[in-house]
C-alpha cells in the first residue's frame, strides 16, 4: 500500500473530501460511487464503484471484465463484427498539416507498421487463416480483417 501522504479532515456532517490529485490520477469525478472496503482494525479503503453491468446495454447477463470495463456477450459480438469496424478517411490533400490532429499521424503510422507486419506473416505463413495471423501479430481477428482491406486496397499516389 502507497502512502500517499495526503490527510484531511472529517467534516461536521462525517464527509471528507477525496484529494484532486487522488480524483485525476483514478478517474474519479463528481458524483462517481465510492465503494468502502475494510482492510484491517485500522485500515479503510477507498476504491471507486463500478457496477458488473455492462457498460453499453446495462445488461447483468453474460457479462464479462475486459479493460476495466464490463461487457455482455451480446455488445461483445457487434463490437467484434468487422463490418461495424469504420474506415479510416482518407486523409485530405487540400487540408493544411496545422489542422491535422497530432494523434491521427501516428496511428496512421502503427496502422502503417501493423499492415507491414501483416504482409510480413502472411508472405511466411501463406495458409495462416485470420484467426492464426491475429494470433502470429497478437492482435484482433477484426484489425486483420481491416489490415487486409488495406493491404489489398489500390496504392493511392500522392498529390503534390
Ligand atoms: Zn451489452
Amino acid at each position: 500500500m502507497k502512502d500517499t501522504g495526503m490527510i484531511r479532515n472529517l467534516d461536521s456532517l462525517g464527509r471528507i473530501v477525496v484529494p484532486v490529485e487522488i480524483r485525476m490520477t483514478r478517474n474519479i469525478d463528481i458524483g462517481d460511487p465510492i465503494e468502502f472496503f475494510i482492510l484491517n482494525e485500522d485500515v479503510i479503503v477507498l476504491r471507486k464503484y463500478t457496477s458488473t453491468e455492462c457498460t453499453f446495454c446495462r445488461s447483468l447477463d453474460h457479462v464479462s471484465y475486459y479493460k476495466d470495463q464490463f461487457i455482455c456477450n451480446s455488445c461483445l459480438k457487434e463490437l467484434g463484427d468487422p463490418e461495424r469496424l469504420p474506415q479510416e478517411p482518407e486523409p485530405s490533400p487540400l487540408l493544411p498539416q496545422a489542422t491535422a490532429d497530432p494523434g491521427s499521424s501516428v496511428k496512421r503510422k502503427k496502422t502503417e507498421e501493423m499492415t507491414q507486419r501483416l504482409e510480413r506473416a502472411i508472405e511466411e505463413h501463406p495458409f495462416a487463416n485470420q484467426k492464426q495471423l491475429a494470433e502470429i501479430l497478437g492482435i484482433s481477428q477484426a484489425r486483420v480483417s481491416q489490415l487486409k482491406r488495406k493491404l489489398n486496397a489500390p496504392r493511392q499516389s500522392k498529390i503534390g
